[in-house]
């Protein structure tokens, strides 16, 4: 079968089962806080656990690539786009789920549910564990991937497990003894999908669970760039290090590519002046991986996901 009827007969069979929710030719961009990225052939919001397994089958049997988006707040795709499908976990995964155990309280989040409203709910109850993710954005899903963290304080602190659709379609739940994790990193094999988080968090002085919330957004509005399209640290910060401070170093803060620009309030977040290239972002982060390779010997590890097809 040629190409083309290939791809006719994977975009019909997808549309009997998923209707008018599937989308052709998404611009990505409209999906990531860069608001960089070029279309996805196929778009679709997932609504049960079940779906997951379904269009991963599909994908495969169309030799198709399948990715996942959660609040895109961590991702660098290419202007090309993406060939193949792009989901997302839809509004049935955006929930939190709540039991009180003595001093401590069990929350169960679903993937797509904002990080930043979990955080404001536990913090409303004077409940503490997730102050320090104050201002993260995203969701729940990407969160854990990325073990998001902030001033000393990350996800997997607070992890008591997670629940989870395997790339051979099994729903299930694995305790947190049996996770790992790292630094920005949750080892997850490819094609698994994070449906739900369960976390743990303790009851405290309504005045202590504030001032912690408070110092923390102060800190994030005194050191980061507003206003501006980004996707928060570039990279990742190497031991011992900081990625802003040698950045700065040789010279790259406030360095600007077409529109792309290593801010000058924190030379670790690139901003989009506004139509911004995937390629000058690139373009800015091989520039500071050679210079700080260059001068210091240290290896700028990205902390942003390039997603897509790249020329080379
Ligand atoms: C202004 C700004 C400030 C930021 N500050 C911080 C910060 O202080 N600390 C920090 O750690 N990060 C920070 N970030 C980065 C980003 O917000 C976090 O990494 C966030 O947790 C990513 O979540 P997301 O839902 O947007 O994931 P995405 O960017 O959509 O995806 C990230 C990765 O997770 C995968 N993924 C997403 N959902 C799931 C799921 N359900 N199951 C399996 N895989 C999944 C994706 O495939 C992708 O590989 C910041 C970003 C911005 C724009």
């Amino acid at each position: 079968m040629g190409c083309e009827r290939l791809r006719a007969k994977a975009e019909e069979e997808l549309r009997a089962r998923f209707g008018g929710r599937v989308k052709r030719d998404e611009p990505l961009a409209r999906h990531t806080s860069f608001r960089i990225g070029g279309p996805a052939d196929f778009w679709l919001e997932i609504e049960q656990p079940e779906e997951i397994a379904l269009v991963q089958d599909w994908a495969r049997r169309f030799g198709l690539s399948c990715w996942l988006l959660g609040g895109g707040t961590n991702v660098l795709v290419s202007d090309l786009g993406v060939r193949g499908i792009v989901i997302r976990l839809g509004r049935s995964f955006a929930y939190s789920e709540w039991k009180p155990n003595g001093w401590s309280v069990r929350v169960r989040a679903g993937a797509s549910l904002s990080l930043k409203k979990l955080v404001l709910q536990a913090v409303e109850q004077d409940l503490t564990g997730l102050e320090f993710a104050e201002g993260i954005p995203g969701t729940v899903g990407g969160g854990l991937l990325m073990n998001a963290g902030a001033f000393g304080g990350e996800l997997a602190d607070v992890v008591l497990g997670v629940d989870l659709v395997t790339p051979e379609g099994r729903q299930i739940r694995v305790p947190r003894e049996d996770l790992r994790f790292g630094y920005r990193h949750f080892d997850l094999p490819r094609g698994t999908v994070v449906t739900a988080v369960e976390f743990v968090l303790s009851r405290a002085s309504h005045e202590a669970v504030w001032q912690r919330y408070c110092q923390a957004k102060e800190k994030r509005e005194r050191n980061q760039p507003r206003g501006l399209p980004n996707a928060g640290s570039i990279f990742k910060n190497p031991p011992g290090e900081y990625a802003g401070r040698l950045i700065e170093a040789v010279g790259l803060k406030g360095h600007r590519i077409g529109q792309a620009m290593f801010s000058p309030k924190h030379a670790n977040f690139i901003v989009n002046l506004g139509g911004a290239r995937a390629e000058d972002v690139r373009q800015l982060m091989r520039e500071a991986q050679r210079r700080v390779a260059d001068h210091f010997g240290v290896h700028l590890e990205p902390e942003v996901r390039l997603i897509g097809e790249w020329r080379e």
